[in-house]
């Protein structure tokens, strides 16, 4: 365009006055000058818009120069917005995990941390972000632990926020020299293998008792001498320790078979009449002619479930009230349909229990007085017992008592378990 406006403007000059050349070729620079500042006006308004969406158009050498750039600027756009969408994705997996994650560098300072280690550590994001971890958390065992460097087996520690949570931290360096912190929720684990100690030492306790008794008879037996009276008399006790033997064991199978089978059936029907009769004539039976039994019916209704098992449950409510109630009492068992579902209770007049230990008593060998409850061939498992099969009909076992007065056991269900 330069070039043309010299060319006519020298041939002007030549045909006609110089000054004519001149004043047409000044008028080609000025045209040229416009069409540049209109170009350049257009791309600093463009290069102020936010997004560049809007398409960027030239005229004649523009054209090429603003295309190659639009598409440039919007190329990148894109590549931008699906870094910040995979950014975002990976931020929300990090999230979702339930484990406590915190990414450290080099200099132990948090580049990220979920929302879970925030609650584990007393860490928060992106307040803390920057910061030292070992400035936020103090613990001793936590910071040797990251300045030692020695990553091979995991920290357990106590939550900082809560102390009753138990914490297993595993370092794995990523990145040359970051560090992910995985922090576990080991609670649960912990609990359940403090619950398995102390259930296999308790088991082991428990046997110990009648069969140091038993081999010690007998070896009594093997060892001296006696008449025909004073042998039966040592046998009688062998059989006694014998069969507490076989019922702690008949406890611990009645246990492990209930927390192994497959949910009670949703279609058996418990005829409640009449397994309240046997339970009556169960428990004149145990009772010997030393309680008054009595049996309370409120609107008549069966239940949904497996009969063993409630069978089981309710026998043992029943043994229990027998045995814990001297002679003379009143066990009075009840049957009711309430509005929110259904209740079976058995009700005694008998020692009763100090408020103190009623949480505790479905422990598996938990007691209130041991001796009583082995006097009268108890195994400590019976509640136990009552508790599993119950919470397997979405039951629950609620109690009441009032020491020398008596005690009042009821299993309520909820109307799902009425027909
Ligand atoms: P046990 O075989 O010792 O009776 P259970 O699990 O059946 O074991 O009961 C746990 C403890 O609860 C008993 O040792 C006893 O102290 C207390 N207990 C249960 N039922 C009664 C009751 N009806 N009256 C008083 N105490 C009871």
């Amino acid at each position: 365009m330069l070039a043309i406006s010299a060319v006519v403007g020298v041939a002007v000059g030549l045909v006609l006055w110089a000054w004519v050349g001149w004043a047409v070729f000044s008028l080609g620079v000025i045209v040229q000058l416009v069409y540049h500042l209109r170009h350049f006006a257009r791309l600093e308004r463009w290069s102020n818009r936010a997004l560049p969406t809007v398409d960027l158009e030239g005229e004649g050498a523009w054209d090429p120069i603003f295309s190659r750039l639009y598409r440039h600027e919007k190329e990148l756009y894109e590549q931008i917005a699906k870094r910040d969408a995979d950014l975002e994705r990976f931020i929300a997996a990090g999230q979702a995990l339930t484990d406590g994650v915190v990414a450290i560098d080099a200099h132990l300072r948090i580049v990220w941390c979920n929302t879970t280690a925030e609650g584990q550590l007393g860490i928060s994001f992106p307040a803390d972000q920057g910061l030292p971890i070992v400035d936020l958390v103090r613990q001793p065992p936590f910071v040797r632990f990251l300045m030692n460097r020695n990553f091979k087996q995991p920290l357990s520690m106590r939550s900082v926020r809560n102390g009753d949570l138990a914490l297993s931290i595993h370092v794995i360096p990523y990145a040359h020299d970051h560090l992910l912190l995985q922090i576990k929720d080991v609670t649960q684990a912990e609990r359940l293998e403090r619950m398995r100690r102390d259930f296999v030492a308790n088991v082991s306790h428990e046997l110990r008792t009648p069969l140091t008794v038993v081999s010690g008879f007998v070896e009594t037996l093997r060892e001296i001498d006696m008449d025909v009276e004073q042998r039966q008399g040592y046998l009688d006790l062998v059989a006694e320790q014998s069969e507490r033997m076989l019922l702690i064991v008949q406890d611990l199978l009645t246990l492990s078979s209930l927390e192994a089978a497959p949910p009670p059936p949703e279609n058996e029907r418990v005829d409640m009449a009449s397994l309240v009769d046997k339970l009556r004539r169960d428990a004149e039976a145990l009772s010997h002619g030393r309680h008054e039994i009595r049996v309370e019916t409120e609107g008549s209704g069966d239940l949904r479930g497996a009969e063993s098992e409630l069978a089981s449950a309710f026998g043992n409510l029943v043994s229990n009230a027998v045995r814990y109630t001297p002679a003379g009492g009143r066990i009075t068992l009840i049957w009711r349909i309430r509005e929110d579902g259904a209740e079976f209770a058995v009700e005694d007049t008998g020692i009763g229990i100090d408020p103190l230990h009623i949480p505790r008593l479905t422990e598996r060998f938990y007691r209130v007085d041991r001796s009583r409850s082995r006097e009268t061939g108890g195994t400590g498992l019976g509640l136990a017992i009552v508790k599993h099969a119950l919470s397997r009909h979405q039951a629950v076992l609620d109690v009441t008592s009032k020491p020398g007065q008596g005690s009042r056991f009821a299993a309520r269900f909820s109307k799902a378990r009425l027909p």
